[in-house]
């Protein structure tokens, strides 16, 4: 058997082992979806729905995706990615920024990280509502209760 030969068996078994884990992380991930589909009821699977249809529109879904990451960060008090590790208020962000690799994720992180959840072409404090015309008008002030007017008032006046 030549060199090249060779050589191109053992890229095909690497290409292969590669595609074996990919679709095995497919499947995982479909099992865990089933399961969380049907552990839903009538009125889930209805909001459910609509969540994928409007995900596939760019600009919606990723609203989507900042409520989502809202609720588990603030709800649930998990990481931007998930993990349990107790955040410190509202102003634990670098583990976050350590994650976060495109300007995709990282405009994601500061929407977490300032607490903003997208409403309809806006944003409103998740903690507060206060209303933001953008990320960029809120991120001219501290992330937090203090960067906050609405935070401030509502700490104020409960
Ligand atoms: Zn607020």
């Amino acid at each position: 058997m030549s060199e090249f030969t060779e050589h191109m068996k053992e890229v095909m078994a690497f290409n292969r082992e590669q595609m074996d884990r990919a679709s095995q992380h497919g499947e995982e991930l479909k099992t865990r979806i089933t399961n969380f589909i049907d552990s839903l009821d009538a009125d889930d699977l209805l909001t459910l729905r609509d969540i994928v249809t409007n995900s596939t529109n760019e600009c919606v879904g990723h609203e989507i995706e900042g409520i989502i990451t809202g609720c588990l960060v603030y709800k649930h008090r998990r990481s931007w990615s998930g993990e349990t590790s107790p955040l410190e208020g509202m102003t634990a962000s670098a583990s976050i920024e350590k994650q976060v690799a495109s300007q995709e994720e990282e405009r994601a992180a500061n929407m977490v990280r300032y607490g903003l959840i997208p409403e309809g072409d806006y944003f409103a404090c998740a903690n507060c509502g206060q209303f933001y015309i953008s990320l960029e008008d809120r991120m001219l002030r501290e992330p937090g209760v203090k960067g906050c007017k609405g935070c401030q008032e509502k700490a104020k006046f409960g």
